[in-house]
């Protein structure tokens, strides 16, 4: 299977792809991992891409859209994946559907997490991640970044959401809630239910 993950920051797109991924034996693909990766070990592709990410911009389309067509292009994402973090521009989703096309193929399907605002900047301004063992908050998560990369969220990003609607792609889910919930209702929305089927529809009882 082939499919988006959509969401504005903090929408829980990480946690879900993790899970979701593993359910449906697929890799689990965030630019922001990747990017934040390439940061870390100090490449050419993180000195590229560290002054928007500081900013809470998007890096520009021409550098992530050429990370992503290599890394769907190893062994791994040949036969399914998960994106967490791309597309993020009509651009970019129109350079993912004709590249995936040149390989006969197409995307299944577009899950959009719902998070009303006020939510998300309670989980953002509370999030930490765990390095070297230590929780610490991602240069990005500060208060005035975070406000910043909402409207960025709402002007470049949220367009997708009809993008993928007119294409016959898009489930919008619920994202409040307990964590295996959320899951549940987008394995519903893929068709799958959780326990091992792949019909979607329930074990009879
Ligand atoms: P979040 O969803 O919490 O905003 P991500 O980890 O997905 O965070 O992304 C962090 C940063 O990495 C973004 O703010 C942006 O600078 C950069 N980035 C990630 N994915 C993309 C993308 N598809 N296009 C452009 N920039 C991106």
């Amino acid at each position: 299977m082939r499919v988006v993950l959509l969401g504005p920051p903090g929408a829980g797109k990480g946690t879900q792809a993790q899970i979701i991924a593993t359910e449906l034996a697929v890799p689990a693909i965030s630019t922001g991992d990747i990017f934040r990766a390439n940061v870390s070990g100090q490449t050419d592709l993180g000195q590229q891409a560290k002054s928007y990410m500081d900013a809470g911009d998007l890096v520009p389309d021409e550098i992530t859209v050429a990370m992503v067509t290599g890394r769907l292009a190893e062994p791994d994402a040949v036969d399914g994946f998960l994106l967490d973090g791309f597309p993020r521009t009509i651009a970019q989703a129109e350079q993912l559907r004709d590249s995936l096309s040149e390989l006969g193929h197409a995307l299944d399907r577009c899950l959009e997490l719902v998070v009303d605002e006020d939510e998300l900047v309670r989980r953002l301004s509370g999030r930490r991640m765990l390095v070297d063992g230590e929780w610490v908050q991602r240069d990005d998560d500060k208060p005035e970044t975070v406000r910043h990369r909402l409207e960025v969220y709402r002007e470049q990003t949220a367009p997708l959401s009809g993008f993928y609607e007119q294409a016959g792609l898009l489930s919008r889910i619920d994202a409040i809630g307990e964590v295996d919930e959320v899951t549940a209702r987008a394995m519903r929305a893929l068709g799958r239910d959780g326990d091992g089927g792949s019909t979607g529809v329930p074990a009879a009882v």
